[in-house]
């Protein structure tokens, strides 16, 4: 049957493909009842799964004990007792003995079960339990039905994949095989699934509700990530007119892939420096592909996310060398560990917050595990001392003058005790991520205490108009281009440029033609943002001049509303770059 639905355009560019749907454990997995002849095997199959996630848990346990520290290591062996309760795997056996579940559908039961009940508690430490469940339910399901592996509906060379919602960790997972397109029933633009797939390029959709109910494996399915669109099976018409759309954004990726090498410039010739936000080596690969002067951003979270257990200091060390000679220049802003939010690794305890973007994220977390944090900063400042390399460290999440202090005098002191081991150190640039509100307010004192400043605009702008990125019931306020956003943006860039402070810009609105026009007039002159997306804004910046910029500006800041700025942007944009419609996604 089809459909057309419409969600929040996160990643651009069309994509015409074979649906493949991810029912995770939290949403109920439509499935027959098992037959009689069936339920050994089922139940052979979980305890299978469960002994697997044992071992798993074994191994981490050991490891984040010996590197992190017993305290930490004690979350993983919480988790085995979990899968060891015997009320547990009784509910489990009996579900797929008596009820003839599938043990996908059962854990899914289970799971609503544990829920209904730690609802009921107002026992704080309680309730943070049922995250453990929901961790332990999750790896079991993996270890039951591992993502794509041995799936022939997996088989198309153009898989769109549609699914609730996409964990980091599962991009990267998917990340093997070719996808052409993703379509979610949450998430916003900014969120980290949503980065991935801009980085690699891939159209996607997101906030599109119920979406899972209205396809099955194999159907066919458009996704029309510039403008937020997803038909599922369209008319024959429909299907040709997207199919012609998608070879026309293939014809003009080519295109602006012959710019690879040209510099990037304005339309009178002042240089522009585009960088490229990586999250791994396939990134930084891409980020050379696409002709980018550096990288403006390494956001190591998928290092550890992605480790079996704990990355240590020479693990670390041997990734960044390693991203370090792929990425352009050797140029490197590497971030510090910005976990929390929507990005959690379970030996830095996790807990259960009303408010997890507000709560114990980021930097915050870090100062709570110092040593785990130093050995970081330790890696980072040796992966300076490599030759031609340059290397600039960047700590996400700052909020006061305090916290900064804080951070430059631990990198001091893990920078001496290199030195005293005698161990080649870089010298290593620090920076401050502005994206809380309270930092852009002060950045006057802040600027004090760093040397580079990198504005994170996909928090800045969550933070400033109260409105989760990952929502897309509130997508409508988490404008960048709202004129709340511009005030503060444009006063953070004059305060650096008055210091002398150099400043880029980090966050997804840089990749965006209109945000990059009006970016450009306020002065800006360094991005940084998804490879994917760097040609297209290289090509735009060739069409404009700094006055132009400055004009438009000039305009954009008496219009009173985030409507009215983002009409009058496409006008002028479209105007000056009508090659360039394709590539807008806002
Ligand atoms: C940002 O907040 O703008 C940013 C670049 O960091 P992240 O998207 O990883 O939170
Ligand atoms: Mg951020």
């Amino acid at each position: 049957m089809r459909a057309m639905r419409k969600g929040i355009g996160v990643s651009p560019g069309v994509a015409v493909g074979t649906a493949y749907c991810i029912h995770e454990v939290f949403v109920r997995p439509q499935t027959r009842p098992l037959e009689a002849a069936e339920v050994a095997g089922e139940l052979r199959r979980f305890e299978k799964a469960v002994k697997k996630s044992l071992a798993d848990l074994r191994a981490l346990a050991q490891k984040v004990a010996s590197q992190v520290g017993k305290e930490p290591a004690a979350v993983f062996r919480a988790h085995q007792a979990i899968l060891r309760d015997p009320a547990f795997t009784t509910k489990m056996r009996q579900a797929i003995e008596t009820q003839r579940q599938p043990a996908e559908a059962a854990l899914h039961d289970v799971l609503a079960e544990y829920t209904a009940i730690f609802d009921r508690t107002h026992d704080e430490y309680l309730k943070q339990r049922l995250a453990d469940v929901r961790d332990v339910i999750l790896r079991l399901s993996e270890h039951l039905s591992p993502m794509l592996a041995n799936d022939p509906a997996a088989d198309s060379d153009r898989l769109i994949v549609v699914a609730q919602e996409l964990l980091p960790s599962q991009v990267v997972a998917l990340g093997g095989k070719r996808l052409a397109g993703i379509v979610t029933q949450s998430g916003g633009a900014t969120s980290h699934a949503a980065i991935l797939a801009r980085g690699q390029g891939i159209p996607a959709v997101s906030g599109v509700r119920d979406i899972l109910r209205q396809v099955t494996n194999g159907d066919l399915v458009v996704v029309d990530g510039s403008s937020g669109y997803v038909v599922v099976n369209p008319d024959p018409e429909t299907e040709s007119a997207y199919r012609k759309l998608q070879r026309e954004y293939f014809q003009l990726q080519d295109v602006l892939a012959e710019n690879r090498d040209a510099p990037a410039r304005l339309a009178d010739g002042e240089a522009i420096e585009l960088l490229a936000n990586i999250n791994g080596l396939t990134d930084a690969q891409a980020a050379t592909a696409v002709g980018a002067a550096g990288v403006g951003l390494f956001r190591t979270e998928y290092l550890f996310l992605t480790h079996p257990d704990v990355p240590d200091e020479e693990e670390q060390l041997a990734a960044y060398r390693e991203i370090l000679a792929t990425c352009p220049q050797r140029r490197i802003t590497i971030r510090t560990l910005d976990l929390g939010g929507d990005k959690t690794i379970p030996y830095l305890g996790r807990q259960r917050e009303a408010n997890p973007f507000m709560g114990w994220r980021s930097i915050r977390l870090s100062f709570e595990h110092p040593e785990f944090f130093l050995t970081q900063v330790r890696a980072i400042l040796r992966a300076g001392g490599e030759e031609h390399a340059e290397v600039r460290m960047l700590f996400p999440m700052i909020t006061t003058l305090e916290e900064m202090r804080r951070v430059r005098s631990m990198v001091n002191r893990a920078r001496k005790r290199l030195q005293a081991e005698g161990k080649p150190v870089g010298p290593v640039p620090l920076g401050l991520m502005v994206e809380v509100p309270a930092a852009a307010v002060c950045i006057d004192a802040l600027l004090s205490v760093v040397d580079f400043v990198s504005i994170g605009s996909n928090d800045l702008v969550q933070y400033l108009m109260a409105a989760d990125r990952d929502n897309p019931k509130v997508s409508h306020l988490c404008q960048p281009l709202s004129p709340a956003v511009l005030r503060v943006l444009r006063r953070v860039i004059e305060s650096c440029h008055k210091a002398g402070k150099p400043v880029t810009l980090c966050g997804e609105m840089a990749g965006l033609p209109r945000a990059f026009a009006l970016l450009v007039g306020m002065g800006l002159r360094s991005m940084s943002m998804s490879p994917a997306l760097l040609p297209g804004i290289k090509e735009l910046a060739s069409h404009l001049t700094a006055e132009q910029t400055r004009k438009m500006l000039r305009r954009a800041m008496k219009l009173k509303t985030t409507e009215q700025v983002l009409t009058y942007l496409r006008d002028e944009v479209d105007r000056l770059a009508p090659n360039l419609k394709l590539l807008d996604s806002m």
